[in-house]
């Protein structure tokens, strides 16, 4: 009997397993997680504000698979031993695989901004956008005690997509922050800051535009052009063309990092040829120096064929990618040739709140309430490829008539 293992259920390790626990042969699955359950993290943005609890976003690991087939082991992994074939749990020890299935995911990457892990807020798993909610409730009561304007400031480092969707869903709760601190809502100031001089690059101008201008219209301050060079206690410093090296400040009781990500740290400790967390993979999805690992999802860079760069990580290429993984482990089990990973894209459609949504779906420009119709579609879709019909009927977005 082989056994497989899968590390990491997020979409690319759940996807995987998933998968491969509906076919026959002679192996055995174990997949390892830190948490029981499975996260969207599509989604942490909503946690983050407080618009959904966190048991809109997940359901328990154990639900979704098939118990006579898969071992799931709550742990955390620290290293994968390639030569050994063995991975090193932090509680439980030592695992052995015949083929391996690195799936661990994304986590916050500051590119070595002074004080941006100390002094700004993370937003990459559950307990970190809990986090976010429970300090912006805290700073609302602060307001109420100091009355000091910081604490109303909800400031945002980055307006790539991931800043856009958590100012879109801070939006959406600025009533409720401000009967918090007892102010009205336009004295809730969310601010994103920005290096790059326009936002949203992967969309056209007339897409753009839209965003610019809902943005505007919701409220959002947007700083574009200012180079975050550190974080400082409740401050952001940043320099512009127009001032050069001279940094200016900008002040907040709430600051979140939302500048970018790279792969888990798992990836360097255990030797693979990463960059950031990530490996170039072959077109089969394998590690490139071991035949029976696979590298899936945000630990992985898949090389687009036409760019000659590696396709944006994201939870639709995760997913396909896991699919493919369990088709290639079956070939690979019967001796059989593996098929090249071919990636296609339904689109990118980024929300602005629950009724705001932008993008590019089956390559048709959509915006405003239907945009948001066929984001909560795509969330729906997703969800049922992790966890059926039942975890679809529990957490599915079903309030399309807003
Ligand atoms: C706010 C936000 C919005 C986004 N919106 C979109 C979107 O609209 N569309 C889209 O396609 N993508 C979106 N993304 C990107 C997408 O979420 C990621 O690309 C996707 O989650 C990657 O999937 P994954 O399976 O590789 O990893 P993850 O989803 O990160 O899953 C990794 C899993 O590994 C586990 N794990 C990690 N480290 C360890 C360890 N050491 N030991 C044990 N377990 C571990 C984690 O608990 C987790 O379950 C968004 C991301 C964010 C943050």
């Amino acid at each position: 009997m082989k056994e497989i293992l899968v590390l990491g259920a997020g979409y690319a390790g759940l996807k995987t397993v998933r998968a491969l626990q509906k076919e026959s042969g002679d192996f055995h699955i174990t997949l390892v997680d830190r948490n029981p359950y499975h996260y969207e993290a599509t989604e942490l943005h909503e946690v983050a504000a407080g618009s959904q609890p966190k048991e809109k976003i997940s359901f328990p690991i154990q639900e979704v698979v098939n118990s006579n087939r898969v071992t799931f082991i709550q742990d955390q992994v620290f290293s994968v031993n390639r030569i050994e074939q063995t991975v090193s749990l932090k509680t439980k020890g030592l695992l052995h695989y015949d083929y391996l299935v690195v799936a661990l995911g994304f986590t916050s990457e500051t590119s070595g901004i002074k004080g941006a892990m100390e002094n700004a807020l993370q937003m990459v798993d559950i307990e970190t956008a809990e986090a976010i909610h429970q300090h912006i409730i805290q700073q609302m009561a602060a307001y109420r005690a100091t009355k000091d304007e910081r604490h109303l400031r909800l400031l945002i480092c980055g307006a790539g997509f991931t800043g856009i969707e958590l100012a879109g869903a801070f939006v959406d709760e600025r009533k409720r922050y401000a009967d918090l601190a007892g102010v009205s809502p336009r004295q809730i100031e969310i601010v994103c800051v920005e290096a790059a001089t326009s936002i949203l690059p992967m969309f056209d101008d007339d897409l753009r535009n839209y965003a610019l201008n809902l943005i505007d219209s919701l409220g959002i301050r947007l700083m574009t052009g200012c180079m975050i060079k550190e974080i400082a206690p409740g401050q952001v410093l940043y320099a512009t063309e127009q001032t050069g090296e001279e940094l200016q400040a900008i002040e907040a009781s709430t600051i979140v990092w939302t500048t970018g990500v790279s792969g888990s740290p798992v990836m360097a400790e255990s030797g693979f040829d990463q960059r950031r967390g990530r490996v170039v993979i072959q077109h089969d999805l394998r590690d490139p120096d071991y035949d029976n690992v696979y590298i899936v999802g945000d630990v992985s860079a898949f090389m687009d064929p036409d760019s000659n760069r590696p396709y944006p990580t994201t939870a639709q290429i995760a997913t396909q990618m896991g699919k493919h993984v369990a088709t290639n482990l079956l070939h690979q089990l019967k001796g059989e040739a593996l098929e090249p990973f071919v990636y296609h894209s339904q689109g990118t459609v980024a929300s602005v709140g629950n009724t705001h949504a932008l993008g590019l779906a089956f390559n048709k420009k959509v915006k405003g309430y239907p945009a948001s119709v066929i984001k909560k579609a795509i969330m729906n879709k997703s969800l049922l490829d992790m966890g059926g019909l039942k975890e679809l009927m529990a957490h599915g977005r079903f309030d399309l008539y807003h």
